[in-house]
C-alpha cells in the first residue's frame, strides 16, 4: 500500500508528486503516455531532425523508437525528435486500438475539439511554455464564487511555480520577428502589447554558440532558446522547462517516487483505508492493481473526468459520484486565425519558422470583452492540422489561389494570430461503451451566446490588428465554416464548488462524499481562465497539494513538513 497514487504527470500530478515526496510519502505516479527524454548531446543517430526516415522513429508496432536504455524504474526511454510526421506525433496503440502512441492525443467532438499533450511531464512537453499569471476578474466569474480563490490568494502560490519553472521575462530585443510584425500591427492599430513571460531558461545569445549545456537548479542539463521554434513537439534542447527538469525531479530525487510510464489507470475502488487504482501496463497489455491511501487523480480535463465516469457508471465503483461529472467543460476561449501580410518590408519580413512559437501577449480587450489576444505561431503544428483561407477569396481551403498564397507569403508574410478568453464553459465529456472519453459542445453557439459573442470579438480584432497592419485575416475552418470549438486549453469537467450538487470536488479538491480521492489538474477549474492555463493550473495544485499533505500527515500520524 502506497501513501499515494498519483495519476497523471502533468502540472497537476508534478506539482502534486513533488509535494507528498518531499513532505516524506511514498508515491506511485500512473502515466499513460511515454517517457522521453532528450536526444544525448552530439550523438549522431539520436539527433533527428525534421525529414528523418520514419523507420528511425517509430518500430514495426508504431512506437516510438526508445533508444535502448531505460530509466531507473526499467521503463524504455524514448527520444524526443524534431518530427512533424503526424504517424510519430499521433498514432494509435497498434495493440488495443486506442490512441497511445505519440505526444499528442486529440478528442473530436461535433462542435469542439482539443489536442493534449500525452507522456511523463504531461502537456508540459508539448505546450508553449507561455506562462501568465489569470487576471483578478478571472475568480469574479460566477463558477469562482464562495471557493476563496483571488488573485492575491493565489499570488504566493504563482511565485513558487515561477521559480520552479524558471519563468523568464522576455525583452522586445528578444521577441521573434514574427511577434515583432504582430506588435507593430498592433502599434498601428492604436491596441498596446507586451513581451509574454516564458517558461524557458533564457533567449541564446551568440556567446552561447557552440556551448555544452549548463545545470539547472535541480541539476538537470539545459541549453538557452536557440529559436528552432519546435516547442510544441517536445523542446530537444530542454531549453523549454518542462516539468521533468523541476517538480518531477525534485520528487524523483527524493527517492520516494515510483514512476509507471506507458500505465493507463482504468478504474478506482474504494478500500476501507485507501482506494486501489486498476491499471493497465500499454506496453505488455498485464493488468495491475496498486492501492493508496490517498488517490490524487491529475489526468488532466479530458481524462480526469473520463477516468471517474468510469468508475461511477462502467465498474460502479464509485457510484457515489456527482450528477457533475464531465459537465462544464470550457475551452478556455480558444481561437485561432491567420494574417497575410503581403507587403512587409524586405528588412521586416515575418521569419515565420524562426523562434519560440509564443512571444507577445494583448489585454487590450480584456476588460471589455474578457479576451486576450497572443501570436500563435505554432507553425508546424499550424501547418500540419489546421488549414486556413483567404476571406475576400473563393472559400476553398484548397486549389491554385492558396497554393499561390503559401508559395509566395507562407514563410515571410504569413502568421498566426488568435485569442482565448472566457467563455460558457458548455462543454461536456462522456464516455462510450468502451470507457472511451467523447466530447462535445452541449449549446447552441450562436449570436447573443457568450461563447459565440467571444470567439466572434477574438476574431474582429485580429482583423482590426490585421487591416491596421496592412493584411488580410485568414480563417480556419474549425470556428469560422464549421463552428466548432478548437482549442489545446481544455479545463473543467470535475468542476470545484462548494456542493456535489453543483460539482465534483470541494475547494480543497476532494471528491464529495470519497474522503482520500483528490483531483488535482485542469478538470476542476469552474470554469474559464482565459489566459494560457498552465500557470493556474500548477499554482491551484501547489495550494491544493499542501491540503493533501496536511491530511495525509494526520492520517498517518506523521509531522508535517514546511516548505
Ligand atoms: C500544443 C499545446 C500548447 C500549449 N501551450 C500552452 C502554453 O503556452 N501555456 C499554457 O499555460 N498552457 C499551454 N497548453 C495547455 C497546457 O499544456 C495544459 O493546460 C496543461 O498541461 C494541463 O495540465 P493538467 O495537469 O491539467 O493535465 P496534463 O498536463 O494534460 O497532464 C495529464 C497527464 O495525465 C496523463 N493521463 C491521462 N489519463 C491517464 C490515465 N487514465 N492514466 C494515467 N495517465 C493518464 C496524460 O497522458 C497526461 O500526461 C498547451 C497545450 C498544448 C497541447
Ligand atoms: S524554440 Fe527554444 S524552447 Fe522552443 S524548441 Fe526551440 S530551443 Fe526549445
Amino acid at each position: 500500500m502506497y501513501d499515494a497514487i498519483v495519476v497523471g504527470s502533468g502540472f497537476g500530478g508534478a506539482v502534486t508528486a513533488a509535494k507528498l515526496t518531499t513532505s516524506g510519502f511514498g508515491t506511485l505516479l500512473l502515466e499513460k503516455g511515454h517517457r522521453w527524454r532528450r536526444p544525448r548531446h552530439g550523438d549522431p543517430n539520436e539527433n533527428l531532425h525534421l525529414g528523418a526516415p520514419l523507420a528511425n522513429l517509430v518500430d514495426g508496432r508504431g512506437y516510438p523508437k526508445a533508444a535502448g536504455d531505460t530509466d531507473r524504474w526499467g521503463n524504455p526511454q524514448y527520444v524526443t525528435r524534431q518530427s512533424t510526421d503526424l504517424r510519430y506525433i499521433l498514432f494509435e496503440n497498434p495493440q488495443t486500438g486506442a490512441r497511445s502512441g505519440g505526444l499528442f492525443e486529440d478528442y473530436i467532438g461535433d462542435h469542439m475539439m482539443v489536442t493534449v499533450g500525452r507522456g511523463y511531464g504531461g502537456g508540459s512537453l508539448v505546450y508553449s511554455q507561455v506562462n501568465l499569471r489569470a487576471p483578478s476578474e478571472t475568480f469574479q466569474e460566477p463558477g469562482w464564487r464562495g471557493l476563496r480563490f483571488s488573485r492575491p490568494a493565489l499570488d504566493p502560490y504563482y511565485d513558487r511555480v515561477e521559480r520552479m519553472l524558471l519563468t523568464f521575462a522576455q525583452q522586445w530585443d528578444e521577441v521573434p520577428r514574427r511577434g515583432a510584425v504582430i506588435a507593430d500591427a498592433m502599434a498601428k492599430a492604436g491596441v498596446t502589447c507586451e513581451p509574454a513571460r516564458l517558461g524557458n531558461f533564457r533567449i541564446a545569445r551568440d556567446a552561447d554558440r557552440g556551448q555544452p549545456p549548463v545545470m539547472n537548479p535541480w541539476g538537470r542539463p539545459v541549453e538557452p532558446c536557440n529559436g528552432c521554434g519546435f516547442c510544441t513537439f517536445g523542446c530537444i534542447f530542454d531549453a523549454r522547462q518542462n516539468l521533468t527538469l523541476n517538480y518531477l525531479a525534485v520528487a524523483e530525487d527524493s527517492g520516494r517516487l515510483e514512476v509507471r510510464t506507458d500505465a493507463l489507470a482504468w478504474t478506482i475502488e474504494p478500500l476501507a483505508d485507501g482506494y486501489r487504482v486498476r491499471w493497465r501496463d500499454e506496453r505488455s497489455g498485464a493488468w495491475h492493481v496498486d492501492g493508496g491511501r490517498v488517490v490524487v487523480v491529475a489526468a488532466g480535463a479530458i481524462n480526469s473526468p473520463e477516468l471517474l465516469l468510469r468508475a461511477r457508471d462502467l465498474s460502479r465503483s464509485l457510484p457515489g459520484l456527482s450528477f457533475q461529472l464531465g459537465r462544464h467543460v470550457s475551452g478556455n476561449g480558444d481561437a485561432a486565425f491567420g494574417v497575410l501580410f503581403p507587403d512587409l518590408a524586405a528588412d521586416f519580413k515575418a521569419e515565420v519558422f524562426k523562434g519560440h512559437v509564443f512571444s507577445i501577449v494583448s489585454y487590450h480587450w480584456w476588460r471589455t470583452g474578457r479576451f486576450i489576444i497572443e501570436d500563435t505561431g505554432t507553425a508546424p503544428l499550424g501547418a500540419a492540422k489546421y488549414p486556413l483561407r483567404r476571406e475576400g477569396g473563393d472559400g476553398r481551403y484548397w486549389g491554385p489561389q492558396i497554393k499561390d498564397m503559401l508559395r509566395d507569403h507562407y514563410a515571410t508574410g504569413m502568421v498566426g494570430l488568435g485569442g482565448m478568453g472566457i467563455d460558457g464553459a458548455n462543454g461536456r465529456v462522456t464516455i462510450d461503451a468502451h470507457g472511451k472519453a467523447r466530447l462535445d459542445w452541449t449549446r447552441a453557439l450562436v449570436p447573443g451566446d457568450r461563447t459565440f459573442e467571444l470567439m466572434e470579438g477574438i476574431r474582429a480584432a485580429c482583423r482590426t490588428i490585421a487591416e491596421a497592419g496592412g493584411g488580410e485575416l485568414l480563417h480556419e475552418r474549425e470556428w469560422s465554416d464549421d463552428r466548432r470549438m478548437l482549442g489545446v486549453h481544455p479545463l473543467g469537467g470535475c468542476r470545484m464548488s462548494l456542493s456535489r450538487a453543483a460539482g465534483v470536488v470541494d475547494a480543497g479538491g476532494q471528491v464529495f462524499g470519497y474522503p482520500g480521492l483528490y483531483v488535482v489538474d485542469g478538470s476542476i477549474m469552474p470554469g474559464a481562465i482565459g489566459v494560457n492555463p498552465a500557470l493556474t493550473i500548477a499554482a491551484v495544485a501547489e495550494k491544493l497539494s499542501d491540503g493533501i499533505r496536511d491530511a495525509l500527515g494526520e492520517r498517518l500520524g506523521r509531522r508535517k513538513r514546511d516548505d
